[in-house]
C-alpha cells in the first residue's frame, strides 16, 4: 500500500480501477481537506454564438466553469479523477456551493469586461435531491450582485432520472429564481424528447461524442441535425460541446446550432485568460 501511495497515488481515482473501499475513504478524506485548504480552482471555457450574424468570429455567450484540484505535490488534477468520488459523498454539497459561489463571483467581475456575459456550473445528482440547494444558489447571486439569468446550471439526464419527482421539484425552484437550466451530455442518457418537454429547461448541450463523430460519419451528422431541429421545436437553445475543427463548427452553424464550445474556440483556462479572451473579441 505504501508503494502505491508514492506514485500517482491512491489519491487519484481511476474509473478503470476497482479501488478498494479503504482507498476510496482515504481519497475522500484528502478531498475534504483539499476543500478546507482551498486547493480547488475553476477554469473557464468560452462559448460563442454561432448564428448571431457575427461571422466568422462569433460573439461571446459566456463560459463553463470546470473544476480542477491544484494538488501540492501532484500538480493540476482533472475533474474526471476526483468528481466521481466527491459526488457519491455528502462532500458534494459544500463542493458545489463553493463552485457556485466562485463562478458567480467571477462572472460578476467579468461584467466589467463584457456586460451580459454568462457562466455555467455543473450540478450533480445529490444537489438536485437537496431542498436547500435553490435558496443557497439565490444567496450566492445576491452576495455577488449577479442577475440570475447570467447563471446556467448544467444537469445530466441520469441525475434527473435518479429520482425524477424530487429532481423536478428542485429544477422548478431553481427556474423560479430566474436561473437558466441546461441538459449536459445530451444523447448519452435516456434522451426522451417527450420527457424533456416536461422539464423546466432552457438549453440542451449535445454531447461531445456526437460532435466529434460528425466530421467522418454522415449518420452522426443526421442525428445532430435532428437533435437541433427537435430542440428548436421545443423552444430549447442548442449548445454543441467538443468542437475541435473549423469544418465541424461550420456544419453546426449551417444546421442552426445556437452556441458552440470546444478547443477550437478556446481551452478551459484561468479567469485572467477568460478576461483577455473577451477583450480580444
Ligand atoms: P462536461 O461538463 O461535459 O465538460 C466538458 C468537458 O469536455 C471538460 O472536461 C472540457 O475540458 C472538455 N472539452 C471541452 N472542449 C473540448 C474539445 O474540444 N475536445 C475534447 N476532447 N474535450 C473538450 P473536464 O474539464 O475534464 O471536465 C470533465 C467533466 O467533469 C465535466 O464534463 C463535468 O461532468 C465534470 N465536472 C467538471 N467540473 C465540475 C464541477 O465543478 N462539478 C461537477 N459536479 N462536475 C464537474
Ligand atoms: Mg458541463
Ligand atoms: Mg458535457
Ligand atoms: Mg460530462
Amino acid at each position: 500500500r505504501r508503494a502505491k501511495r508514492d506514485g500517482l497515488g491512491i489519491a487519484v481515482f481511476n474509473p478503470q480501477d476497482r479501488a478498494s473501499v479503504h482507498d476510496r475513504l482515504l481519497l475522500r478524506g484528502e478531498l475534504r481537506a483539499a476543500l478546507a485548504q482551498g486547493q480547488f480552482l475553476l477554469h473557464l471555457q468560452p462559448k460563442i454564438f454561432l448564428n448571431d450574424g457575427a461571422l466568422p468570429s462569433g460573439a461571446p455567450m459566456g463560459f463553463e466553469a470546470l473544476a480542477r484540484w491544484q494538488h501540492p505535490e501532484r500538480g493540476l488534477i482533472p475533474p474526471g479523477r476526483f468528481i466521481p468520488v466527491i459526488e457519491v459523498s455528502d462532500l458534494i454539497h459544500p463542493f458545489t456551493l463553493w463552485v457556485v459561489d466562485q463562478a458567480v463571483a467571477c462572472c460578476s467581475r467579468l461584467q466589467a469586461v463584457r456586460p451580459g456575459v454568462g457562466i455555467a456550473v455543473n450540478v450533480s445528482t445529490r444537489n438536485l435531491l437537496d431542498d436547500h440547494f435553490p435558496s443557497q444558489v439565490q444567496e450566492a447571486l445576491l452576495r455577488h450582485g449577479l442577475a440570475p439569468a447570467l447563471l446556467e446550471l448544467e444537469v445530466t439526464e441520469s441525475a434527473i432520472m435518479a429520482d425524477p419527482a424530487r429532481a423536478l421539484a428542485t429544477l422548478h425552484a431553481l427556474h423560479a429564481l430566474g436561473v437558466r437550466l441546461s441538459i449536459d451530455d445530451f444523447g448519452t442518457g435516456y434522451s426522451s424528447f417527450a420527457y424533456l418537454n416536461r422539464l423546466p429547461v432552457d438549453a440542451l448541450k449535445i454531447d461531445q461524442s456526437f460532435v466529434a463523430g460528425m466530421a467522418a460519419d454522415q449518420d452522426m451528422r443526421a442525428i445532430v441535425h435532428s437533435i437541433i431541429e427537435m430542440s428548436h421545436t421545443l423552444g430549447l437553445m442548442v449548445i454543441a460541446e467538443g468542437i475541435e475543427t473549423r469544418e465541424t463548427l461550420d456544419q453546426l452553424r449551417d444546421m442552426g446550432c445556437d452556441v458552440g464550445q470546444g478547443y477550437l474556440i478556446g481551452h478551459p483556462d484561468s479567469e485572467a485568460s477568460a478576461a483577455a479572451w473577451l477583450r480580444s473579441r
